[in-house]
């Protein structure tokens, strides 16, 4: 086990560390003990208004930062969290439960994607259009939008807040971020590396307390000029509707429900590996999860089964410790919700294959489940799961299969095994998803659009696409006099 040491974590305004100012603080448990590690200090309205004054005089010093300038401090601050990579993933891990080697991926990922935003931030383009009098010259101007709310949730502590605060900064927008509350020590250290990198006092804060106070304060406040959620899909709706009452720009990231086509021509030794080993990273708890698994009749049972036999070898455990490869769930209420996902499944009909109960009377321990022929009413089939539980249903024809992925209001992520080109080109134009990858478990990257359709949200968070969403597009016309 490495040497866990566990820090209180205080709020960010205009560039100091500083407790609330009533002394406010909520405790932070380890999910893997059920133990309280360290407190997280709780903003008020003071320093929320203190809050959002550093972050408009951030703006204005960043704004006016040359982009060639925010790419070589954003650069510096890639570089320190490469460097304290190894603290930070401890502290993600105590905090958050995931396996030590994944919460060190997220980590070293994070400096990947501010490193790409920073050099996507000294492309950002306007226009030169010709005009219809000589006499006239038009352009297209790209400004940042302005100071940011965001709101991130506990699943990536980092990798949430990373996809919007590199983008955002890259644009020369300040941004506040509220981060979550379970998680609250990840996000700073990822945020103090880009204080320590030199950013205007302002340019980034990171605020704790009350969800629904801090939200509904920010929205409506003046100085924010964009907002941007990681999170449920009732929430974002709720965040959306309150955002669309103050004309805030928005980016929703919101749940989905992933189904997986395995088709009769798929390659099932490597839809089962993939599928597997996808599915129980970060104990399922992940937005672009696997989560629906449609396999074909002819290859239903051997799938099943292939699944069933990795899930039952996983080995559970406290994620610091090295032979562990899933770790406890995030928070009781997902081991709550697991359990009745799991006696939903059974009364609705559904063949348990494995797990289906929790592991053990300490921590948020449920053992990795699988389900087969699980009728469609089944909660499973329809409520996003959020953990480590696996549902499969069989289909005949490949029409059939894909009504059934368009079937939910959710439109994430999508995964399909095939060996046919054709199957892959139909699937492409017709699974109603933000993102489909085909014959591979997910691979996002910062370069890459991140975002869903229909209830899973809109916007994106990858590629030239992530930084549109934190610019305005403005017209500028000069003519001779
Ligand atoms: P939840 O829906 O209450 O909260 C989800 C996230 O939104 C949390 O981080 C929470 O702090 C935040 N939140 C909640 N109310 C808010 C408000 N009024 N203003 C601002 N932020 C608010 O439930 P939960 O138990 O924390 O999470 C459960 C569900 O959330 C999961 O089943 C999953 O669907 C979803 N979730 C999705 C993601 C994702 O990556 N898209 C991440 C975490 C949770």
């Amino acid at each position: 086990m490495p040497n866990a040491t566990y820090p209180n974590t205080q709020l960010l305004i205009a560039g100091e560390w500083q407790d609330a100012a009533d002394g406010r603080t909520l405790p932070v448990v380890n999910p893997a003990t059920g133990l309280e590690i360290g407190r997280v200090a709780h903003a008020g309205i003071a320093d929320l208004d203190r809050a959002l004054a550093a972050v408009a005089s951030g703006f204005a010093a960043w704004r006016d930062t040359s982009a060639f300038d925010r790419a070589k401090k954003m650069r510096r601050a890639a570089a320190l969290v490469r460097e304290r990579a190894p603290e930070i993933a401890v502290m993600l891990t105590q905090e958050q439960g995931k396996p030590l080697v994944q919460a060190k991926m997220e980590t070293l990922l994070a400096a990947d994607i501010i490193e790409w935003f920073a050099d996507e931030g000294m492309r950002v383009y306007g226009r030169i259009v010709p005009s219809r009098k000589s006499t006239v010259s038009q352009m297209v101007v790209k400004d940042p939008v302005g100071p940011v709310a965001a709101f991130t949730p506990w699943n990536f502590p980092i990798n949430q807040v990373v996809r919007k605060a590199a983008a955002a900064l890259a644009t020369g927008c300040s941004i506040l971020v509220k981060a979550a509350e379970e998680t609250p020590a990840a996000p700073a250290a990822l945020i103090r590396a880009f204080v320590d990198a030199g950013l205007p006092p302002g340019a980034v804060g990171l605020v704790y307390g009350n969800p629904d106070e801090i939200s509904r304060y920010l929205i409506a406040h003046p100085v924010i000029r964009k907002v941007t959620f990681t999170g449920s899909t009732p929430v974002g709706k709720h965040l959306a509707a309150l955002a669309g009452q103050h004309m805030k720009r928005v980016t929703m990231e919101l749940g989905g429900h992933a189904p997986v086509i395995v088709a009769e021509d798929a390659d099932l030794n490597l839809a089962v590996k993939s599928c597997a080993a996808a599915k129980f990273v970060n104990a399922g708890q992940v937005c672009i999860s696997p989560t629906r698994f449609l396999v074909h009749d002819s290859l239903a049972d051997a799938f099943a089964e292939g699944m069933a036999k990795y899930a039952s070898d996983l080995r559970l455990g406290d994620g610091l410790q090295e032979e562990t490869q899933m770790g406890p769930l995030a928070n009781p209420r997902r081991l709550e919700a697991m359990a009745a996902f799991t006696e939903d499944a059974v009364q609705c009909g559904a063949r348990l294959l494995t797990g289906g109960q929790r592991v053990g009377d300490k921590g948020n321990f449920f053992a990795p489940t699988v389900f087969a022929d699980v009728p469609l009413e089944a909660r499973i089939f329809n409520d996003e799961p959020f953990g480590p539980l696996i549902g499969i249903r069989r289909f005949s024809q490949l029409e059939e299969a894909i009504a059934e992925a368009n079937r939910l209001s959710f439109g994430l992520a999508a995964y399909a095994y095939t060996a046919s080109l054709k199957n892959a080109h139909l699937l492409a134009q017709r699974i109603e998803v933000g993102m489909l990858w085909i014959n591979q478990p997910a691979m996002p990257s910062a370069e890459m659009p991140f975002g869903g359709i229909k209830d899973s949200g809109y916007g994106s968070e990858g590629g030239p696409e992530a930084l549109e969403a934190y610019l305005n597009t403005r017209t500028v016309t000069i003519a001779n006099v």
